[in-house]
């Protein structure tokens, strides 16, 4: 009889109270997400004002003083609790929602870089040699708007959203430096997100679980005497060839190839998965009387990488300079972004039931090249680092960043900051 009751109650719950509930959360979360696409709307053309405010006004790692003051007056204006002393020019906003949630952090890195390229904006730098070439100016853009969309949901936002606006991104001192001073260790951050322009579609979301760059090495060999121009181009191909690992003769080292669609990271059969690549030239100096040769190399599997300097060691005592050899080290080991696979997952199932299977592009290859200090981050907090395409190539624009021709189609923004509202409202609760 006791069993009956209670199959009954649980069979009324299911057919009545259960599924409205869930009709209701999910109706609730379906007005939340519209709400934040017409906020994102409405404030859209703001963001583009303020994202060439900072194109116009770039400063390097280390000098972002004016970027500073901009997020932090933004930040007051919107009523959140603005902190200024994480590191160096860093601005760490905090938004503190109404229900009770998680802490979770969105990073914008706010450097420019030394570069002197024509520039064909209206809104072109007004600081000879320095320029917005990686787009942190559109993170900044994107992260502000995050932030204003979010304070517009106080009332039903759960948690704590902590906005990081972190300096010296391009010197990978910004982020090391933010944790070494206890900035993680005062907030207990759950989870940490963030993105990075790049050349792939306008709007496009891109992302992969665990590396989403090749390792980035910088090998550096010290002989005791010096080595002619010609010994050290010998020596500099051999290595080469020793090291170089490329799938069917494939050239990763190929940049503009990731937007392929046949052979680009979104291909599965990208040629951007297990290679390692050298650079061209490899540098070799004089220094307090040793001679030194140092080269960088991008190597997708992180096994192999214990295996480069022995082999090299080799290879230099094989071609006969063994007695003169001091040593073989990396004297760059900067990690490289992880994506944590559950976290990547759950934003990959949220963004597309949000906007439609296949929404969220799946990376199959690792770039090469590039990197970002967000992944002194991701030691400390999962995290998940998404790319977001800024190429309209119709309009010749081209957001390869750190290219001469670096221009970003700016309704990117607009993705960004609806998309990634919306993900982090859900991921708060
Ligand atoms: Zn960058």
């Amino acid at each position: 009889m006791k069993k009956q009751i209670l199959f009954r109650l649980l069979l009324a719950l299911l057919l009545l109270g259960l599924p409205n509930s869930i009709c209701a959360q999910e109706s609730k979360s379906n007005t939340i997400n519209e709400s934040i696409r017409l906020e994102t709307d409405r404030i859209f053309d703001k963001l583009v004002q303020i994202r060439r405010n900072f194109h116009q006004n770039p400063e390097l790692a280390g000098k972002e003083i004016h970027t500073q003051q901009t997020i932090k007056k933004y930040l007051q204006d919107l009523g959140l609790q603005v902190e200024t002393d994480a590191y160096g020019y860093g601005v760490v906003g905090i938004l503190k929602g109404n229900q009770k949630g998680k802490n979770i952090a969105w990073r914008a890195d706010m450097d420019a870089l030394p570069n002197d390229f024509p520039d064909k904006a209206d809104f072109k730098s007004k600081v000879q040699g320095v320029q917005h070439g990686c787009g942190h100016d559109v993170h900044l853009a994107i992260a502000l708007g995050v932030a204003e969309v979010l304070s517009a949901h106080k009332n039903e936002l759960h948690g704590t959203a902590y906005f990081i606006f972190q300096p010296e991104e391009e010197t990978f001192a910004g982020a090391k430096n933010m944790i070494q001073k206890g900035w993680i260790d005062r907030y207990k951050i759950d989870e940490i997100y963030a993105l990075h322009v790049t050349a792939t579609p306008v709007g496009q979301i891109m992302v992969k679980s665990n590396e989403l760059f090749a390792y980035q090495k910088e090998l550096h060999m010290a002989f005791q005497t010096a080595l002619t121009e010609e010994e050290v181009q010998q020596l500099s191909a051999k290595i080469k060839q020793l090291l170089v690992r490329t799938s069917n003769g494939s050239k990763p080292w190929e940049i503009q190839s990731m937007v392929d669609p046949a052979i680009g990271l979104a291909s599965p059969n990208t040629i951007f998965a297990d290679y390692c690549i050298a650079e061209e030239h490899f540098r070799a100096y004089p220094k307090d009387g040793a001679f030194y040769i140092d080269a960088e190399v991008y190597e997708t599997d992180a096994a192999r990488l214990k295996e480069i300097i022995p082999a090299v060691k080799r290879l230099i005592q094989e071609q006969g300079y063994g007695s003169r050899l001091l040593s073989v080290s990396f004297i760059k080991q900067n990690p490289t972004v992880q994506n944590d696979p559950k976290l990547t997952q759950a934003a990959i199932d949220f963004l597309d039931r949000l906007y439609g299977k296949g929404f969220v592009v799946s990376s199959y290859g690792q770039v090469p090249y590039f990197n970002d200090d967000f992944a002194y981050f991701q030691q400390k907090i999962p995290g998940v680092y998404f790319f977001l395409g800024g190429s309209n190539f119709n309009q010749g624009i081209i957001a390869m960043n750190h290219a001469p021709n670096f221009e970003v189609d700016e309704s990117c923004i607009r993705t960004g900051v609806g998309a990634f509202s919306s993900l982090l409202f859900d991921r708060l609760k």
